[in-house]
């Protein structure tokens, strides 16, 4: 009876935990006209790894590890391969018209990803950009190239997808990875729930491995109607940030911990396109770093990555991603 009881304590502290944990999201847009066919950025990210976790301690032990070894990471001097990284990208599209996401719209992503990875977006060509009192010096430059090395078009009957990785696999109507220990996957469907995109985390399971984003978040111009809020391409730049093991910059909890030094604490997610006075509730009441790449405003409201997320991302690609990344396009 007790085991019983203390059972039922333990279920209402996580049912109750992962209520307080889960969707905060501050009061979203001072700047409403950017509301649009969804009602903000939504990311799946976090809810399939704990989803990952639950189902697989492994997965729980091998991030403890590069956790322990992201700490003692140095910074790129160490040991990341100095000068331009090339990241080969496999584009699937997957979708009841296989043809409806042109050619040119996936290099117009990946012409986004490579700006927004190499400081070169044009938000920050002006030195007045806001940063939140951020040094646009320090703001990273990531150094990585990305570039197509193919397009898989499948034509499928599923008509949306969700976070379940179906999209990944042909026995449920998407398209499986492509050499997907040596190429970044991305996969562009229609996502259901108003769901923009997903990544896993390093160390997962290599079927799986990549980036989703839905197709009216997916480059910057479409033969359909996009998102308006949307349209710049910045999904793919957040999800890659998270298979380069960037967390979302509030912890995913109220004041949470993102894992980088040189971000501050933010309540929660910011929607829309804060003000530029927005200033967190959290232990010194910091500005909000709400155009990072990481939090989840509005397209044209996030412009930068960190020299702490870049960091990060070279530990990330020394550690568990190295595979991937080479000194030149092969
Ligand atoms: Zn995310």
């Amino acid at each position: 009876m007790k085991k019983v009881t203390l059972a039922s304590l333990i279920t209402v502290f996580i049912v109750f935990a992962c209520q307080k944990n889960d969707g905060i999201k501050e009061t979203p847009a001072e700047d409403v006209s950017s509301t649009s066919e969804v009602s903000g950025r939504q990311c799946a990210a976090d809810e399939v790894l704990q989803k990952q976790i639950a189902e697989d301690p492994q997965r729980a032990a091998f991030l403890d590890e590069l956790e322990k070894q992201t700490r003692l990471y140095n910074g790129r001097s160490a040991s990341r391969l100095a000068g331009t990284l090339y990241l080969p990208v496999v584009v699937h599209i997957v979708h009841t018209n296989a043809n409806i996401v042109t050619d040119l719209q996936i290099q117009s992503q990946i012409d986004v990803l490579n700006k927004d990875f190499n400081k070169t977006n044009s938000e920050l060509a002006n030195s007045g950009v806001y940063l939140a009192g951020y040094n646009l010096a320090n703001v990273a430059n990531c150094d990585i190239q990305f570039y197509l090395k193919q397009t898989v078009r499948k034509q499928t009957t599923v008509t949306s997808f969700g976070s379940n990785d179906a999209v990944k696999k042909s026995s449920s109507g998407g398209s499986d990875a492509v050499s997907s220990t040596t190429m970044l996957n991305l996969w562009v469907c229609d996502l259901s729930s108003g769901l923009l995109g997903y990544a896993q985390f390093p160390g997962g399971s290599s079927a799986t491995d990549g980036v989703v984003v839905d197709y009216q978040a997916f480059g910057t111009s479409a033969s359909y109607p996009m998102y308006a809020a949307f349209n710049l391409g910045r999904t793919a730049t957040h999800e890659v940030g998270h298979w380069i093991n960037l967390r979302h910059i509030w912890g995913d909890r109220r004041c949470g911990d993102d894992l980088v030094g040189d971000t501050p604490a933010h309540d929660g997610s910011n929607g829309g396109c804060p003000t530029t006075t927005h200033t967190s509730k959290c232990t010194g009441k910091p500005l909000e770093q709400w155009m990072n790449y990481m939090d989840y405003t509005d397209d044209r409201c996030m412009y930068m990555f960190s020299g702490g997320q870049k960091t990060r991302m070279d530990a990330a690609i020394d550690l568990s991603r190295k595979a991937y990344f080479s000194t030149t396009k092969i």
